[in-house]
């Protein structure tokens, strides 16, 4: 069965020529010309199929008459500073992100660097669905420009944001996973001017990905085997366009993409109080670290998106997702795994601890994370049900349905970026939260979830 088209606030994602093909990329690239017109950045990852589509995208662009500006194989963080700083007028990020190599999307930015608003994405698609386009004359047509600053530009502002003699004093022992992705043309990069002995394993961006491009420990094994080897201090991975981060610890233990922003919000918070703000699905833990501090975390839906525009509204110091997206407003309202790095050997270096310390010292917590086949879950009937024999306090429908227990929590909800249900439980052991998964696809057996799904 053939994967459809997948459009929601994140972007338009699908697999490479079954719901995403290149007459659907000039349509969309030319829908947001129309919309957004002027100079339009255009970036993407590795992965095979952008050799095609990047043409499409600057097809599209170029028949409402925008300028393109070609930046190659670039993170889609480096291209959201980019726009930002350049005061280009938009910006497309070609990836298909974590998704694996099959799939491809686009990703639309802002003026200001952030992604589209969900309202301007609605506006977007419907641009998009009326099929045609205001296309230029021949002779208003644009031109595309290459230009290759993005990730030197990326870089220098980094190095401005964290305490760079500090971090170049520890001579950190650093193993780098770019899953042969866009963030491989940074990243060792960065590593090297801050002062690390850098070794790069998947980092060749002509390439296939080595493993699937989600930086979730089952992908990382040899990342682990290589920071064991080596005795480095740290390993880190990000996932094809480099938006996420995760670590392995000293010793070469693959941690939870969870704890990046954990890592990340205590080196933050230890500089300078303020707002965290994180989607509803984040590990309670953060909520412990911010207490230690006398700050308070701030909650939305999910979707960087959702982070990022809370985050700028009540002016939040450190934000992100706990899939290993940090958002550090002084770079830009946007995930950002590159920045991310340095927070973390920022924090590591003037603390002068190992990251194992770090990781023993947070507060303990366990997170199952699954996906069930979505076929047709009725969500309405498991809410009635809930709300007739649960407390209010105990429910949140803000994003799905997420239910406070004795021992911890459990959401539930559709994907917004594959066909699926996604359900995570958080308790403070292992088997509680594996108890609390069970409860929940239990409930779920009685409102049209079936077992034989995946
Ligand atoms: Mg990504």
């Amino acid at each position: 069965m053939s994967v459809p088209l997948i459009i929601s606030a994140s972007g338009v994602r699908g697999v490479v020529g079954e719901g995403l093909t290149p007459g659907i990329v000039v349509d969309l690239a030319s829908a947001f010309g129309e919309m957004v017109g002027g100079d339009i950045l255009v970036g993407y990852d590795t992965r095979t199929s952008n050799e095609m589509f990047k043409y499409a995208v600057f097809s599209g662009l170029l028949s409402v008459g925008c300028r393109v500006v070609d930046l190659g194989i670039c993170p889609t963080p480096s291209l959201q500073l980019m726009v930002k700083e350049t005061e280009a007028d938009g910006g497309i990020a070609i990836t298909g992100s974590h998704n694996p190599p099959e799939w491809n999307a686009l990703k639309f930015v802002r003026k200001d660097g952030l992604f589209l608003f969900p309202e301007e994405g609605e506006k977007l698609i419907s641009i998009y669905k009326k099929g045609f386009f205001k296309r230029v004359s021949w002779n208003s047509l644009g031109k595309v420009y290459k230009d290759s600053s993005a990730i030197s530009r990326h870089i220098d502002k980094i190095m401005k944001m964290v305490d760079v003699e500090t971090i170049r004093k520890k001579r950190f022992k650093v193993v780098i996973d770019a899953c042969n992705g866009a963030g491989a043309v940074i990243s060792p990069f960065l590593l090297e001017k801050l002062g690390c002995e850098v070794i790069r394993i998947n980092c060749e961006t002509d390439r296939a990905f080595p493993h699937l491009p989600e930086p979730v420990p089952a992908n990382l094994g040899e990342l682990c085997e290589k920071v064991k080897q080596t005795g480095a201090d740290i390993g880190f991975a990000h996932d094809a366009d480099a938006d996420r981060l995760a670590l392995v610890s000293n010793g070469g233990q693959a941690l939870s993409e969870e704890y990046t922003l954990l890592v990340a919000t205590r080196g933050v918070l230890q500089k300078s109080r303020g707002v965290v703000v994180t989607n509803i699905c984040t590990s309670a833990a953060i909520d412990e670290i911010a207490a230690e501090f006398g700050c308070v975390v701030k909650r939305t839906r999910v979707g960087d998106i959702y982070v990022s525009r809370c985050m700028r509204d009540c002016k939040a110091v450190i934000g992100g997702e706990g899939n290993g997206g940090v958002i550090f407003p002084p770079m830009n309202y946007a995930r950002d795994g590159i920045t991310a790095i340095a927070l973390i050997l920022d924090f590591l270096a003037r603390e002068n601890i190992s990251v194992s310390s770090v990781i023993d010292s947070l507060p303990s917590f366990f997170m199952y994370k699954k996906k069930i086949s979505n076929s047709g879950i009725d969500f309405n009937g498991l809410k009635d049900r809930l709300i007739s024999e649960f407390d209010s306090s105990q429910l949140n429908f803000l994003d799905g349905i997420k239910v406070w227990l004795e021992k911890g929590w459990v959401h539930i909800r559709a994907s917004g970026t594959e066909p699926v249900i996604r359900i995570i439980s958080e308790a403070k052991n292992r088997s509680e939260a594996e108890d609390i998964y069970n409860w929940a696809l239990e409930l779920l057996s009685n409102f049209g979830y079936s077992k034989s799904g995946i």
